[in-house]
């Protein structure tokens, strides 16, 4: 099925479900398996940025590359336009042109025997059937649309002539030579220098706003994310476990892993106390604890966040976590925990 014009109300793509086992070798231990991602549904509606915040080993990276189909998911589902998508080649074709992937370095993204021209030409041809001077036009019309101007100083240079920022808007351009619908940003500007970063994160709020692109945005950077996105969602150890409102969760997070992330990115513009204290790192995927994965970790754990996987529960207006200190009937329960929190350094507990 190739996919038509936009549905109102319906998100450009909508991920439910979406798990990835990786089976991996342990020498004289056997096989064992990775939970890079469990159970994962998002939505990225057209004109939105939707920001997956988490440490390293979150399970972020993988959730960017099931949403390009760059890997199968063991289970779930995968929507365009509402409608499933499928496998057949015609599909991908049709997938790939709506869904483009944009990777986290720009040095080795451009093949550094090609000039800009021919990245951008290249996809003209393959899916616009663009040739002769139209080819031309289209790729200065590229590169004005990243603000690469004018066009002619920078259509002949190689990557090698150019900065980190201006390669990462080349590769930008040359994901818009396919008009997608969804562009999946993995860490696009983590690897270039602070002083151009936020060139880029505004050129992506601009394809926001003036080509209504469905973003999502990667990153271990909660600042940025509450900068750039409408909606985040925080990942720990393959799983979501807080998303809502950006402004909203990064105001009022209900989730100690969120509150971690926040203590760990000051920001000039939040007042009061840093909230939690870091304590440990993250979990092996290849044996998470069982119940609650943060428990290990949680200054506020109970004894059933090692028991029973918490469920998801609202936590404010289109805000929700995964977290036991959320249930109404762990009320008294959350507060001896923060109370033993707060007597280890812990300010209050999401739940109070
Ligand atoms: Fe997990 Fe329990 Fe801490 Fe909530 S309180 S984050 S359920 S360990």
């Amino acid at each position: 099925m190739v996919h038509g014009p936009k549905r109102p109300g319906v998100p450009a793509l909508e991920a439910r479900g979406l798990t990835k086992h990786f089976p991996v070798h342990r020498g004289l231990r056997g096989r064992a398996v990775v939970h890079a991602a469990e159970d994962i549904s998002l939505a990225l509606p057209e004109a939105t940025v939707t920001a997956v915040v988490g440490e390293s080993g979150s399970g972020k990276s993988t959730l960017s590359r099931l949403l390009t189909r760059l890997i199968t998911p063991t289970s779930g589902e995968l929507l365009l336009d509402g409608e499933p998508v499928g496998t057949s080649a015609r599909e991908r074709r049709a997938y790939t042109s709506q869904v483009h992937l944009v990777l986290q370095d720009p040095f080795s993204s451009l093949n550094g025997v090609h000039g800009v021209r021919y990245h951008l030409e290249r996809p003209l041809k393959l899916h616009r059937g663009a040739r002769g001077e139209q080819l031309d036009a289209l790729a200065k019309e590229l590169l004005e649309r990243v603000s690469l101007t004018p066009a002619d100083r920078y259509l002949d240079k190689f990557p090698h002539e150019l900065s980190g920022g201006q390669r990462q808007r080349v590769a930008i351009a040359r994901g818009l030579a396919v008009r997608p619908r969804v562009l999946l940003a993995d860490e696009p500007v983590s690897m270039l220098d602070v002083s151009i970063r936020l060139g880029v994160l505004n050129l992506l709020d601009e394809l926001r706003e003036r080509e209504r692109l469905a973003i999502l945005y990667v990153t271990h950077d909660i600042a940025s994310a509450r900068y750039l996105a409408d909606t985040v969602v925080v990942m720990y150890a393959g799983q979501v476990v807080e998303s809502g409102p950006a402004q909203q969760i990064t105001d009022s997070p209900a989730h100690p892993y969120t509150r971690l992330l926040l203590s760990a990115a000051p920001d000039p513009h939040r007042s009061g106390p840093v909230v939690l204290r870091g304590r440990g790192a993250p979990p092996s995927l290849i044996d998470p604890p069982g119940g609650c994965r943060f428990h290990p970790r949680c200054p506020f754990a109970m004894p059933v966040c090692a028991e029973a996987a918490p469920p998801t529960l609202p936590a404010g207006p289109d805000q929700v976590a995964a977290c036991w200190l959320l249930s109404p009937d762990r009320t008294a329960e959350a507060a001896e925990a923060a109370a033993v929190a707060g007597a280890d350094g812990a300010t209050s507990h999401p739940g109070a």
